[in-house]
C-alpha cells in the first residue's frame, strides 16, 4: 500500500507497453463504433425535416425520470415486471461501472489523484456492487433467452451473445480484482472495501500457488479482459446495446408539440406543393421517426399489449417498427409493398403500443400517416370507405339524417342553445348517443342526471356534427378538416364570450374537441361526462347511494384513460351509485381496447378476430354482475362482445348506474335539487 491514505496503483502488474496497447484498442474500439453512429445520423438527417424536442429542461426532465430514473422500463405490465428489473440490474451495473471506471481514469492520467482515502474504499465497495448487479443481469438475461424465451422478445445469436459478453467481463473483472489482492500486499481492513473480490480472493488463495502464480495469472486475466472490452466497444452501435445511445436519444428528442390524442395536421398547401398526401415512401420519414425506428430494442411489450395482434389480425406493432427500420437501412422506399393494407387498417389506434414503449416509437403516427396515403389514392373500400361517404354526406358515420338528431331526447324536454341562451354547460352528445338505439339511453341518463342536479345545460340539436374523429383515424384527413371548421365555427358562435364548459359521454369526441380543435381556433373547456358527474356528487349537487348494492367492473375507454389520463372519475361515479369495482386484469391507463377504436367500428371481421370478445371475456371473469362502460363506442362493443361470449353480465354507461342508484328508494344521501 504506497503511501498512507488507502489506495492502490491502477495499472499494477502491467508494463508501461501494455497500457498503450490497452489505451490503443479502446480507441480503436470506441472510434468503429462513433464511425457507425455517424452512418446513422447521416441517415436520419436525410430524412424529412420534422421537429425535434430542443428544450433544455424537458431533456433534463426526461433524462433523470426516463432514461436515469428508468420510469417506462420499470412500468412494465404484469408479465413483463421481471424484465423490467432485470433490464434495471443490467443498467445500474453498466452505467455505475461504465463511470467509474472512466472517474478511476481521470484520477490515474488527469492532473489531480483523487482515488484514495475514504473516497477510493467507498469506490471499491460501490463498484462491486455495480459489478454484482450487472453480473446478475447477465445471468438472468441469458436464462430468458435460453430458457424462458418469451415469444414477443428478439432471439438471434447475437441477443444471446451481448449478455454472455458482458457477463465474461464482469466475472473476469472480479477475478482480476481477487489476483491482486493475493499479490499487492493491500492490507485485509482496506481489501474488505472491496468486498466481492475480497471474498473470491480467498477462495482462489489455495489454487493460485502463491504471489507469482496470482500476478501470472492476473495477467492472464487483464488481457483477455481487455480483449472483450475492445470487442464490446467495437460492436456497441452494432449489437442491441447500441440502445443504450440511441434509446436515449430517442427519449430525449421525442419532439413536444402535441398531445399524445392529437394527429398531426396536414395543410392543404403543403399537400398542392408536394402533391403527395401522407406516407408513401420512407425518404418521407424524419429524424425523429427514423432514429426511433432503429433505438427500437425489439422487447416486444407493443405487441403484448396490441389488442389487433392478440385477436390475431396481421398487425404487430413490433414487426411494423422493425420493417419500417428495415427499409430505412436497406434503402427500400415504397412503404405501399412494405407495409400490407390488412395490416394498416388492423390497427385500433387505441396508442397501447406507444404507451408501453421504452423508447417512445411513434407506431399510430406512423400508421396514421400511411393510412392518410392510401385513403388519397382510394385504397379503403367496404363499410368503412360508406362510413365515410356518410360522414360527407349526412354529417354522421351512422348515415342519418341531421333532423333526428334529438331522436334520442324525445319526452325528455331538453333545450337546444336557442332555447336556453344562458346555459353553462353545453352537452355534446356525439354520434354514437344520437343515432346508435343502444348509445341514445346514455344520452338520456345524462341529460337526466343534469337536470336533477340542476344544471343550465343545452344541446346543439341539429346543428351539431360529427367531429370528425372517425374520419381523421380512418385517415381521411380533408373530411375531418372540414368536419372540424364546421363544428369550431358552430361552436364559437353557440359558446359566446361566457365562460361555458362542453360535457360529452364521448371520450372520443372530448379528445377531438379538447386537444385537435385549438388547430382551428376552437379552444374551450372540455370535460368527460364521468368527471362533471364525479364533481356534482362531490359538491352534494347529485347525491350518493347510501349501500352497496352489487359489484361492477369498469372497461376504461383508451381515449378516456390512457390517452386523457381519467381514470380516477368513473370509479366515483360507480361508487356513488352503490358498486363495488371489481378491477379486470388490464385497467387504468393499461386498459384495453373494446376494438372500435381507429375506424374499426365500421370494419366487417370474423367472429374469430374480434376484439370486443376478448375483453368481454376478460370483464366476465372478474365474477361482476355488471360490466360499466364510459363510451357509447365501447358500450356497443362490449354489449356485442358480452352476448358472443355467452355470459350473463350487464353492460351499461356508467351514467345509466348512476341514475338507476339514484331512482332506488331509500337509497340515495345527499341534496337533490329537483
Ligand atoms: S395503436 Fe393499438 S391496435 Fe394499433 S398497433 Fe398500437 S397497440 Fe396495436
Ligand atoms: S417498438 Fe418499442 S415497445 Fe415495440 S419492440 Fe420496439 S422498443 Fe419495444
Amino acid at each position: 500500500m504506497p503511501g498512507s491514505e488507502p489506495t492502490r496503483e491502477v495499472f499494477a502488474n502491467i508494463a508501461p507497453w501494455m497500457q498503450g496497447v490497452f489505451f490503443l484498442l479502446i480507441c480503436l474500439g470506441l472510434g468503429a463504433s462513433v464511425w457507425e453512429f455517424k452512418l446513422r445520423l447521416d441517415r436520419w438527417k436525410s430524412g424529412a425535416p420534422g421537429e425535434l424536442c430542443r428544450e433544455p429542461q424537458v431533456w433534463w426532465s426526461r433524462l433523470t425520470t426516463e432514461v436515469l430514473g428508468q420510469r417506462r422500463v420499470r412500468s412494465a405490465a404484469r408479465p413483463r415486471r421481471s424484465g423490467a428489473w432485470l433490464h434495471v440490474a443490467l443498467f445500474v451495473g453498466f452505467v455505475g461501472l461504465f463511470v467509474g471506471t472512466t472517474l478511476l481514469a481521470i484520477s490515474d492520467k488527469g492532473p489531480v489523484h483523487f482515488h484514495k482515502g475514504v473516497y477510493f474504499l467507498g469506490y471499491e465497495a460501490v463498484m462491486d456492487l455495480f459489478g454484482v448487479a450487472l453480473l446478475v443481469g447477465c445471468v438472468l438475461a441469458v436464462y430468458r433467452r435460453t430458457l424462458t424465451r418469451p415469444a414477443s422478445l428478439g432471439h438471434t445469436a447475437a441477443d444471446l451473445a451481448l449478455p454472455a459478453l458482458l457477463g465474461a467481463i464482469t466475472l473476469t473483472g472480479f477475478f482480476i480484482e481477487a489476483l491482486r489482492l493475493l499479490w499487492d500486499g493491500t492490507p485485509p481492513e482496506t481489501a474488505r472495501w472491496s468486498w466481492a473480490g475480497f471474498a473470491l480472493a480467498a477462495g482462489l488463495s489455495p489454487m493460485v500457488g502463491g504471489e507469482g502464480g496470482a500476478r501470472a495469472a492476473h495477467l492472464t486475466l487483464w488481457w483477455l479482459h481487455v480483449v472483450m472490452i475492445t470487442g464490446l466497444f467495437a460492436l456497441w452501435m452494432r449489437t442491441r446495446l447500441s440502445h443504450a445511445v440511441l434509446a436515449t436519444l430517442s427519449v430525449l428528442l421525442r419532439p413536444t408539440d402535441r398531445h399524445p390524442g392529437e394527429l398531426s395536421v396536414v395543410s392543404l398547401e403543403k399537400v398542392e406543393e408536394t402533391g403527395q398526401v401522407g406516407l408513401s415512401t420512407t425518404e418521407e420519414l424524419t429524424f425523429f421517426q427514423r432514429l426511433s425506428l432503429e433505438a427500437c430494442m425489439e422487447c416486444g411489450r407493443c405487441e403484448d399489449a396490441c389488442p389487433a395482434f392478440a385477436s390475431g389480425k396481421p398487425l404487430s406493432p413490433k414487426a411494423l417498427i422493425q420493417t419500417l427500420n428495415g427499409a430505412v437501412r436497406s434503402g427500400a422506399e415504397d412503404l405501399g409493398t412494405l407495409v400490407a393494407d390488412e395490416t394498416l387498417w388492423a390497427c385500433t389506434m387505441c396508442q397501447a403500443c406507444v404507451f408501453e414503449c421504452p423508447v417512445r416509437a411513434p407506431h399510430v403516427d406512423l400508421i396514421a400517416g400511411m393510412r392518410r396515403h392510401r385513403v388519397a389514392e382510394g385504397l379503403l373500400s367496404g363499410p368503412p370507405a360508406q362510413s365515410l361517404r356518410r360522414l360527407g354526406n349526412q354529417g354522421n358515420p351512422f348515415g342519418q339524417p341531421q333532423r333526428e338528431r334529438l331522436t334520442w331526447a324525445a319526452g325528455l324536454n331538453v333545450p337546444t342553445v336557442e332555447q336556453n341562451p344562458d346555459f353553462e354547460v353545453l352537452l355534446w352528445v356525439g354520434c354514437a348517443a344520437a343515432f346508435d338505439p343502444r348509445a341514445q339511453r346514455v344520452a338520456r341518463a345524462t341529460a337526466t342526471l343534469l337536470k336533477r342536479a340542476g344544471v343550465s345545460f343545452a344541446v346543439l340539436g341539429r346543428s351539431e356534427r360529427c367531429t370528425g374523429d372517425p374520419a381523421r383515424r380512418l385517415g381521411e384527413e380533408f373530411l375531418f378538416q372540414q368536419l372540424a371548421q364546421e363544428n369550431a365555427e358552430t361552436l364559437t358562435e353557440a359558446m359566446g364570450e361566457r365562460r361555458r364548459t362542453i360535457v360529452t359521454p364521448c371520450p372520443h369526441c372530448m379528445n377531438s374537441l379538447r386537444h385537435e380543435y385549438p388547430a382551428f381556433d376552437a379552444r374551450f373547456e372540455v370535460m368527460h361526462h364521468s368527471r362533471f358527474l364525479a364533481d356534482l356528487v362531490a359538491t352534494g349537487k347529485l347525491p350518493a347511494a347510501v349501500s352497496v348494492s352489487g359489484d361492477v367492473t369498469l372497461h376504461d375507454p383508451c381515449y378516456l384513460a390512457r390517452v386523457n389520463g381519467e381514470t380516477e372519475a368513473p370509479r366515483a361515479v360507480l361508487v356513488a351509485a352503490g358498486l363495488r369495482v371489481l378491477e379486470m386484469p388490464r385497467h387504468g391507463e393499461r386498459t384495453s381496447c373494446c376494438g372500435a377504436g381507429g375506424g374499426r367500428m365500421w370494419f366487417e371481421e370474423p367472429a374469430e378476430q374480434r376484439v370486443n370478445r376478448l375483453r368481454a371475456s376478460e370483464a366476465a371473469g372478474t365474477g361482476a354482475g355488471t360490466c360499466a362502460t364510459a363510451c357509447p363506442f365501447c358500450l356497443n362493443m362490449l354489449s356485442d362482445g358480452a352476448t358472443a361470449v355467452g355470459g350473463a353480465q350487464e353492460v351499461a354507461d356508467l351514467s345509466e348506474l348512476l341514475l338507476r342508484a339514484l331512482d332506488r328508494p331509500g337509497e340515495s344521501e345527499g341534496r337533490q335539487l329537483q
